[in-house]
């Protein structure tokens, strides 16, 4: 037998649990359809997750730094990887359990415990159920690329899921992929006491950020003992003797085989949109597999949009959640928005992290504006000289013309919330000397943004 509503919701991730709940307040019947972990990515096997283990791994990095503070730690220092593990459980546990009794005690609405397929434009089977409804939201997210290379299928390898799964230190991890799961994790686990090696195929780390930020992030890794290997592709994992794990590179420089005691894959996200029977519903996909939206996230399916890391105009949480924002407003708010209307805005959580916002140089130069760009090295700020966190920078790009600022970089201690304040005058779409003008606090790392605006020069 077929059960109605108003809409299906498919997936738990940033989007739609809060959908959910929206439309159900307003009297909609609701059915939201979980296959794994109520919260999906960030929740279980993403942001919250490795920030709790980033929080642990800055601890010990403390502490071995003690001295330099004027502070004595006797004794060895020993990371507790079944702690560790145990405070990211309970930490995202709350953070599950929260959202589980969210939508339990949200009246008009019904979790489904199962993978969702379509039937047709309109009907979702669950579990051997029908679900039927005139408005259907996807929010089914993604999961880590395995690719298809020699090795994969008898070589043991970790992804960010399984690995937040290990309580025990890896004497050696192998990370294939210098992106940011890769780069954080390695951090990470450098900091708790692992060897780590990073291969990237690209000549730089996260080579969609300016050359100056890649060339800073790997020399701050590298500082903590972190091994880089650039322009070199691993075309097959590998087991060896003694239980050891690697990688066969193609590579000019550097020996072609890297082992270690663990490898992780950090290749990219590919999206869940593979699995859940689309073809029986019309709804168009990319040839990466993401779901094609127009700007308010509708699918070429008139009743069906597509939210999250699903329809590849975000890949952040706070992405999934602005789209979730987006369709509400326009269907229940009737406040029309856009996915155009959001900036760019992200950070990196290694230490000390990065905050982007809005265009990095190298884009901005090819918009063929007159650019002007003001920086300052952290070494030349005095909250992190006093933090003793002098490594980084920051930067802004400014359009010569119109004022108004267009992208913002701040590699260093804070860096993750300084951003916020250019972002914010970057929405009040205000020109850059409301900032330049601004009195900020004292001592701070943002208290330095005002003079690098005063000190703009063109690009
Ligand atoms: C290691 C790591 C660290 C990250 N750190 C950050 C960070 O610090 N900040 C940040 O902003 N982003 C971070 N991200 C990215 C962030 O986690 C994702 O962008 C975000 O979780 C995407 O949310 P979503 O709503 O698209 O879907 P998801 O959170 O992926 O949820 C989708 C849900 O749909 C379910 N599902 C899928 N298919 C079906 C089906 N057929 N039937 C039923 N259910 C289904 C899945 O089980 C899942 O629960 C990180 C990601 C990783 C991997």
């Amino acid at each position: 037998m077929k059960k109605d509503f108003d809409a299906i919701v498919i997936g738990s991730g940033q989007a739609g649990p809060f959908l959910a709940v929206r439309l159900a307040a307003v009297g909609q019947r609701v059915a939201i359809i979980e296959r794994n972990r109520v919260g999906g990515t960030c929740v279980n096997t993403g942001c919250i997750p490795t920030k709790t283990l980033v929080a642990s791994a800055y601890s010990a990095h403390m502490v071995r730094r003690a001295a330099d503070f004027g502070v004595q730690v006797d004794g060895t220092l020993r990371v507790d990887m079944k702690r560790v593990k145990a405070r990211k459980n309970e930490i995202t546990g709350k953070a599950r359990s929260g959202l589980e009794s969210l939508l339990k005690n949200t009246p008009n609405c019904t979790v489904y415990r199962g993978h969702a397929r379509f039937e047709s434009p309109q009907e979702i089977i669950v579990g051997g159920e029908l679900l039927s409804a005139p408005q259907i939201f996807i929010n089914v997210g993604g999961r880590a690329t395995i690719p298809s290379m020699p090795g994969v299928a008898n070589t043991p390898y970790l992804t960010n899921s399984t690995l937040l799964d290990l309580d025990v230190l890896p004497r050696h991890l192998v990370i294939i992929g210098g992106g940011y799961v890769g780069l954080e994790f390695g951090q990470i686990f450098r900091r708790f006491g692992s060897e780590v090696t990073i291969i990237e195929m690209a000549p730089r780390l996260i080579a969609h950020e300016d050359e100056d930020v890649s060339v800073e992030v790997q020399a701050i890794l590298e500082r903590e003992g972190v091994q880089v290997r650039l322009n070199a592709t691993c075309i097959e994992l590998k087991k060896f003797r003694d239980g050891e794990v690697g990688a066969h590179l193609d590579c000019t420089e550097g020996v072609p085989e890297v082992t270690g005691s663990h490898v992780l894959l950090a290749m990219g996200r590919a999206s869940n949109t593979d699995d859940l029977g689309l073809e029986k519903s019309g709804v168009a996909r990319d040839g990466h597999g993401y779901i094609l939206v127009d700007n308010q996230l509708r699918t070429n399916v008139p009743g069906i949009w597509a939210l999250g890391d699903c329809n590849g105009r975000g890949g952040f949480t706070h992405t999934s959640y602005n789209d979730f924002e987006i369709v509400a407003a326009n269907l229940l708010d009737h406040e029309p928005r856009s996915v155009t209307d959001r900036i760019t805005a992200y950070n990196l959580y290694i230490d000390p992290p990065l905050g982007r916002a809005g265009v990095t140089e190298r884009a901005a130069r090819a918009t063929g504006r007159r650019v002007l760009k003001g920086s300052r090295p952290m070494s030349r700020v005095g909250r992190a000289i006093e933090k003793g966190e002098t490594q980084g920078f920051m930067k802004v790009l400014v359009d010569a013309d119109s004022k108004e600022i267009l992208g913002a970089t701040i590699l260093g201690p804070g860096g993750d919330e300084a951003i916020h304040c250019l972002l914010d005058m970057m929405y009040a779409r205000a020109p850059y000397t409301v900032l330049k003008n601004a009195m900020h606090i004292h001592p701070t790392v943002s208290e330095l943004i005002p003079t690098i605006l005063g000190e703009l020069q063109p690009l």
